[in-house]
């Protein structure tokens, strides 16, 4: 067991009444969801928001969007005049529900959290005074550790889901904890819920503290394999949470775990390619330690290569010190990153290249890394790596290195998708895609001023982007279904 740095140590615990998220407060979110989901056929017509390219952002001040009874986006017509208009113009579509937008909303592409560790959410905003190590070993592992408390799961994860989700993050790849039990009540919460997520079990099994490691890589695999299968049990399709693979990173799983874990990802002992989430080049120490466990690797990405974990499902977190070796791998096998600039900003890891990563053709989405950071929106996710690329601006002194407007929202949206190899069903509005979509309304009593003034429908985008929060979430939709928002 690690010592807790001195900075960490609290003379005594606080007394508080038990978190606010009672089962009463859940039960009435609950009634509300079953009593407004309805599921036909969807028309909405009016300003609409999304990605075409890295360098291209589409919008339409009006447009009709018209998704099926099973989620699929049929048409984005910026042709017709009306949501009736739209009705009439496309077979099957007559009787559909039709919204229409109010002047100041837009629909936007539900949000995608690339990286994000499920158990931490109740250590948000705390323990920023230390590095990753002093973190990782005063708030981390405690925490991780607590989670064979399998009903303290099933408290923090009802609540997180819920909120999450109300702030738009309509796909999060979540980390877990090392324990199946747990992951498999993450994996039903989001199934209740109908979040779109990506979960594994934390695979440790050297190196950590508080006895949040595991006894033996046998355990470990086997436990990773519980909970793969509970996932195909309750979502045999993948239509919203598909399993991943999860070993921590190099300098916290030996050989033989990481080779298991590797043979899990590529197809065995079941048929299909699993997803991975891994940490990669956080920080110079984390190189380091990973070259005592894993002897011989020159660079991080030949010793994840070597244990086939680097594949076209593959998120890798962070990416901070990369080799050039490290990057030409990622291109290769179409591994993607996961930008965590608000969470690398509070644990003082670095900045990640993004623009160096992106002229090189690696694929970049933007996660939270709750609760390293202390953003749980992908909005502060976007600033975070808007501002994180205007740092390396002025320290390398070369404006090529700053990310745009239309840039930052790819990340959120198209991006995220691609690093989660989804970006053939989500990520913008294309036809044949399922409705995972917001409706965000600047027009709300809250911290967006909008004038009058503004001159373009983009300005609106950037008032919300850059000073919005759930609050002008109205509505959020999974798979064409309505699971969130304000107005729901
Ligand atoms: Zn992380």
């Amino acid at each position: 067991m690690g010592c807790i740095p001195r900075l960490f140590k609290s003379k005594r615990k606080l007394d508080l009444p038990p978190p606010p998220y009672s089962p009463q407060a859940c039960q009435t979110r609950e009634q509300l969801r079953s009593e407004k989901v309805g599921h036909g056929k969807q028309v909405f017509f009016g300003r609409v928001v999304h990605s075409k390219s890295l360098k291209h952002l589409e919008i339409f001040n009006k447009a009709a969007l018209g998704v099926d009874e099973t989620g699929i986006i049929c048409f984005l017509d910026s042709t017709v005049k009306s949501a009736a208009a739209a009705c009439k113009k496309y077979s099957g579509f007559e009787n559909a529900q039709c919204t229409t937008l109010k002047s100041l909303e837009f629909l936007f592409p539900g949000m995608i959290d690339t990286h994000m560790h499920a158990p931490q959410w109740p250590n948000m905003a705390i323990g920023m005074e230390g590095n990753l190590q002093e973190w990782v070993e005063g708030y981390t592992d405690p925490i991780e550790h607590s989670y064979k408390d399998t009903d303290k799961a099933r408290r923090v994860y009802d609540d997180m889901v819920q909120k999450l989700l109300e702030n738009g993050s309509t796909t999060v790849a979540y980390n877990s904890s090392p324990h199946w039990e747990a992951t498999n009540v993450l994996a039903d919460m989001c199934l209740k819920y109908g979040q779109r997520a990506i979960i594994g079990k934390l695979c440790i099994d050297c190196n950590a503290t508080h006895g949040n490691i595991e006894k033996s890589p046998e355990i470990s695999l086997e436990d990773e394999w519980k909970a793969v299968e509970h996932i195909r049990k309750i979502d045999p399709d993948e239509k919203l949470i598909s399993p991943c693979i999860q070993p921590r990173n190099g300098s916290f799983v030996t050989p033989p775990l990481m080779a298991g874990l590797g043979r899990m990802s590529n197809g065995e002992p079941g048929s299909k390619n699993i997803h991975i989430q891994a940490h990669m080049c956080e920080t110079l120490f984390d190189i380091r330690k990973m070259k005592t466990v894993h002897p011989g690797f020159e660079n991080y990405s030949e010793m994840y290569d070597h244990y086939g974990f680097l594949h076209e499902k593959t998120i890798l977190a962070h990416c901070i010190h990369l080799s050039d070796r490290d990057i030409e791998l990622l291109v290769e096998r179409k591994a993607g990153v996961a930008h965590n600039g608000n969470s690398n900003t509070c644990l003082t890891d670095g900045e990640c290249r993004v623009r160096e990563l992106l002229n090189a053709g690696v694929k970049v989405g933007l996660g939270t890394d709750c609760s390293a950071g202390y953003g749980v929106s992908i909005l502060e996710s976007m600033r975070a790596a808007s501002n994180v690329s205007r740092h390396l601006v002025i320290h390398k002194d070369d404006p090529s290195l700053k990310l745009n407007f239309e840039e930052i929202v790819f990340l959120a949206t198209m991006g995220g998708a691609q690093v989660c190899a989804m970006d053939d069903k989500i990520g913008n509005f294309e036809q044949g895609k399922l409705f995972d979509a917001l409706v965000i309304d600047v027009g709300q009593k809250d911290n967006i001023n909008i004038s009058g003034w503004e001159e373009d429908d983009l300005a609106l985008v950037k008032k919300w982007v850059f000073m919005g929060d759930d609050r002008s979430i109205r509505k959020v939709f999974v798979n064409g279904k309505l699971v969130a928002g304000k107005d729901m």
